[in-house]
């Protein structure tokens, strides 16, 4: 998944970024040499409107859900659930794998819940959702990598509420069977997150995951089911150089990955991996131009793009 949270002044994520707060303000020193130490002024955003906030936590709170918005302090979060959207993650909250960027919390997880599926497929339908998007945490620790959980719910959503599928999974590298059972709920879209560069990737992903295989996972889906749409996403500001950068997405293009999103890694607290560089809107803007001149045919590029960030936009245009 690619979530985090900002820091301002090297820190806490960011109810600073969504709420509007101007601490920082006059100091556009994202780019300038050395770490960068605080928000530039275009990561700083008003509160959205409307009053659905609270009626989207309320729902996930009584249904006992939980949301990759709240565990990985997603800096969209008020303006997602202001839009009564969500990106549920099932499988638990707490992940098998030290992500260097990712908030999630890390260490045992507890059993499964037989009927969490059916409390996704209830959530959806009472958030009247017409693109539901399903992550989940890394779970190695299950025989199946929580494949057949995926399936069941992705299958629940689908029968309560007949709105197309995204799922987000983590690689699956250690059980491929559970992989395949994803695959074989036929979710509209399959999402699977290049993160970053493989000059980087032991150190953003952890040493389990590996460049080639989630090449290989996106081609995979594809030999399997080639009605699937395809979609991967980076974080930049991680060290990457433009041309690693460029030669990544190619990498995206050549297991024809479909759909990518670009945004800003923002670090989500103290012990995460820094931010190295904010990239300001405009390169964000080119980037996306060269992506869409690349054969991706929808591509969300923008400081504040995240994964499952107007996903259903992506999917259905
Ligand atoms: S962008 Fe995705 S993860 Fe972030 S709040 Fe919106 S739906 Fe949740």
């Amino acid at each position: 998944m690619n979530i985090q949270l900002p820091v301002v002044d090297r820190g806490s994520h960011s109810p600073a970024v969504s709420s509007g707060c101007r601490r920082g303000e006059g100091r556009d020193d994202g780019l300038s040499g050395g770490r960068p130490r605080r928000l530039p002024g275009w990561l700083r955003r008003d509160l959205p409107r409307g009053n659905f906030n609270h009626f989207t936590a309320g729902l996930l709170e009584e249904l006992r859900l939980e949301t990759v918005c709240d565990n990985a302090k997603c800096p969209n979060r008020m303006e997602c659930y202001s839009q009564k959207t969500a990106t549920f993650m099932i499988l638990g909250n707490v992940c098998t794998r030290p992500c260097g960027f990712c908030a999630v919390s890390r260490g045992r997880p507890d059993a499964l819940e037989a009927d969490e599926p059916e409390r996704v497929a209830e959530a959806a339908a009472r958030l009247g959702l017409r693109h539901v998007v399903i992550t989940s945490v890394t779970r190695d620790d299950l025989p199946d990598g929580g494949g057949e959980h995926f399936y069941q719910t992705v299958v629940a959503v689908r029968k309560r509420t007949g709105a197309s599928v995204e799922v987000l999974t983590p690689d699956f590298v250690l059980h491929p069977a559970g992989l395949d059972r994803v695959i074989d709920a036929a979710p509209e879209v399959f999402n699977h997150n290049m993160e970053t560069v493989p000059r980087l990737y032991r150190r953003v992903r952890g040493p389990r995951s590996k460049y080639g295989w989630t090449l290989e996972l996106l081609a995979h889906v594809k030999r399997r089911n080639p009605a699937i749409r395809t979609k991967s996403g980076l974080m930049l500001g991680l060290g990457e150089t433009r041309d690693e950068l460029l030669a990544c997405l190619a990498d995206l293009r050549r297991v024809d990955c479909e759909f990518l999103t670009l945004g800003q890694y923002l670090q989500p607290g103290p012990k995460y991996l820094p931010v190295q560089r904010y990239v300001p809107p405009e390169e964000f803007d080119e980037l996306g131009a060269l992506a869409r001149s690349m054969g991706f045919t929808k591509v969300a590029s923008g400081p504040f793009v995240r994964s499952s960030y107007h996903a259903r936009d992506m999917a259905e245009s």
